[in-house]
């Protein structure tokens, strides 16, 4: 074999193991069945002084890693929040490693880069999104909170006469940030990545959602420099912050207002679900995920900021900010400077689903987790705890020790796979219907998958006591 041909060899070998693992995917047990430990034994740690051809080194990666698969693209995956990948976007994704492009500038690498532009342009079209704001293609919605949080930053201390750019933080006035108490934790460390500190904490109802009373309160009188951050989509109960009432108060105290909205941006897709995301455009800055609810590959994150100036001054190289919307380079909108061309799977996503793909997407998730919240709420002695607004649904049973047992059965048996965690101080079984794989007959396999866990234990229980 010639170089090329053993080239062409590995890659061949990529795409044939790529297709034995898709093919697996729907019918395969959704937890790994193997540790790191075990994958790190077989690959040995010893790097070896002499290469060996790309084909046998792919080879023993796919044999080395395919016990520690966890199959979050299945329609029975429900774990955290991940989401699956539409074939398209995968195959889109597939070229931008092909392709290689370092899509941190727009003359450099002009393909990529108008397309990225494109997919940005249809976002904001999408979502309801101001149509000149900024967006960057982040890794996730930790980075794009990042980003957006350091536009905020930036241009509120600017307000009151202080460049963080050339001056820093140092000596800066003091400045006050406010998230919901149930805010996701990528905000605070998006909020420590910057110097910001820990957040103050707004109270929330009993679904998580900001209580705006509080938020007034804490704001009355105040002026100085402020972020508030809101959410859109708890993690345990899918809940929605009141946008429009929220805004109204924060503008007042002149507060910048940024969304989390990591998996619940979404929602702004879909007519029946627009009283969860009213107000929602008139804040400042939104983050979120395309690897979750749009079903794209890892990783695709978007930070959208309306005010196009402060993100390119916060993250751009350049001394002085000559703006002509047409001309910015994504390296201005991003904290990376290279980078693939993540928004690409984007583009592909959207042009293969359109707007009424996306909407169905969106709806049939929520319609999923509908179906699931009823199915399990039949299960005697499972309560689900949270009113299912959206794709979130936490579900408890009669004791903690109880619903953690009926966890460690569900995921023993592996058909499939909720989180195990904690939400108002109980231990909850959390389902988040993510995967565009969740249809009627998987809602139906995991209705049963609980019951037997839950099954199971009464049998027990009653053998014990008999
Ligand atoms: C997942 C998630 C994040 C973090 O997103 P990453 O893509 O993991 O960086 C932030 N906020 C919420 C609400 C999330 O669900």
């Amino acid at each position: 074999m010639g170089p090329a041909q053993e080239d062409r060899a590995a890659l061949d070998r990529a795409v044939a193991h790529a297709w034995h693992w898709l093919d697996s995917v729907p019918g395969r047990r959704v937890p790994a069945t193997g540790t790191a430990d075990d994958a790190v034994a077989r690959l040995g740690t010893d790097l070896p002084s002499r290469g060996r051809a790309g084909a046998d080194v792919i080879d023993e990666l796919a044999a080395a890693v395919e016990p520690g698969l966890m199959a979050n693209a299945s329609g029975r995956f429900f774990g955290w929040v991940m989401g699956a990948s539409l074939p398209t976007a995968l195959a889109a994704d597939w070229l931008v490693s092909a392709w290689d492009q370092n899509a941190g500038m727009r003359d450099a690498t002009p393909g990529v880069v108008a397309v990225e532009e494109v997919a940005a342009t249809w976002l904001l079209r999408l979502l309801g999104l101001p149509p000149s704001a900024a967006v960057g293609f982040t890794t996730g919605a930790t980075m794009a909170n990042f980003t957006a949080l350091a536009a905020a930053r930036d241009r509120v201390l600017d307000r009151v006469g202080w460049d963080v750019a050339a001056d820093g933080l140092s000596g800066a006035p003091r400045m006050r940030v406010l998230t919901g108490a149930e805010g996701h934790g990528s905000v605070e460390l998006a909020l420590r990545y910057l110097g910001l500190g820990v957040p103050e904490k707004v109270a929330v109802d009993d679904q998580g959602r900001l209580d705006v009373r509080d938020l007034a309160a804490r704001l009355a009188g105040s002026t100085g420099p402020a972020i508030v951050c809101l959410q859109a989509g708890n993690i345990h109960s899918g809940s929605f912050d009141p946008f429009a009432a929220a805004v109204a108060v924060a503008r007042e105290a002149g507060a910048w207002v940024h969304v989390d909205g990591a998996f619940g941006l979404w929602a702004a897709v879909a007519p029946g679900l627009a009283p969860l995301t009213a107000g929602l455009a008139e804040a400042d800055s939104w983050a979120t995920d395309a690897h979750k609810t749009l079903n794209t590959p890892y990783d695709g994150g978007i930070a959208i900021v309306a005010d196009a100036e402060a993100v390119h001054r916060a993250m751009g190289v350049h001394a002085s900010y000559l703006l002509h919307a047409s001309t910015v380079d994504p390296l201005e909108l991003v904290p990376e400077m290279s980078r693939r061309a993540r928004g690409v799977p984007i583009w592909a996503a959207l042009a293969g689903l359109g707007a009424d793909g996306v909407r169905e997407l969106v709806e049939g998730l929520v319609a999923a987790a509908r179906a699931l919240a009823e199915g399990i709420g039949r299960i005697p002695g499972a309560d689900v705890l949270n009113d299912v607004v959206y794709t979130q649904v936490s579900v408890a049973f009669e004791s903690d020790d109880r619903t953690r047992d009926v966890y460690r059965r569900l995921v023993a048996e592996g058909a499939i796979m909720p989180s195990a965690s904690v939400w108002h101080g109980r231990s909850v079984i959390r389902f988040s219907v993510s995967s565009w794989r969740t249809g009627k007959a998987e809602v139906r396999d995991t209705v049963a998958s609980v019951e037997r866990a839950a099954a199971e234990r009464v049998r027990r229980t009653t053998s014990v006591g008999e």
